[in-house]
């Protein structure tokens, strides 16, 4: 049995990361990279802390506890990241819209997401064309 197999023997049934295990390693990290630069009291234990409730979740048999846990933090991430889309009026573009290119005269088209297959009909050279937006 290599090192691979007893892994994942060790690993089943037990929840593995997910983006909310991942983001708490990221802000680890970048406490200690802070801790380097500014002595902050309690930054160690905190990280400490944090670091021991990463392992908690990744081997945590509670998949059900820890999956509710993930969803509440991208909802949490999706609505903070939504405090700067409705600042950008650019980014709004590219996430209602989506840019598609006439096959015949290349012309770009900007058509609104998630209507399922539509059909394009370019306003240079009127050449029609379906796509699943
Ligand atoms: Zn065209």
């Amino acid at each position: 049995m290599n090192w691979r197999d007893r892994l994942n023997r060790f690993m089943y049934g037990r929840y593995g990361q997910d983006q909310f295990s991942r983001f708490l390693l990221i802000v680890c990290l970048v406490a200690l990279v802070i801790s380097f630069f500014v002595r902050i009291p309690g930054l160690g234990i905190v990280v400490l802390l944090l670091l021991g409730y990463v392992y908690f979740r990744t081997l945590s048999r509670n998949v059900t506890a820890r999956y509710a846990e993930n969803q509440k933090f991208l909802e949490l991430k999706e609505r903070f990241l939504g405090l700067f889309r409705r600042n950008g009026s650019h980014a709004r573009q590219q996430q209602d819209h989506m840019i598609f290119r006439c096959p015949k005269c290349s012309q770009k088209i900007r058509i609104p997401c998630g209507k399922g297959m539509v059909e394009i009909t370019c306003p240079k050279c009127r050449t029609k064309f379906r796509k699943r937006t």
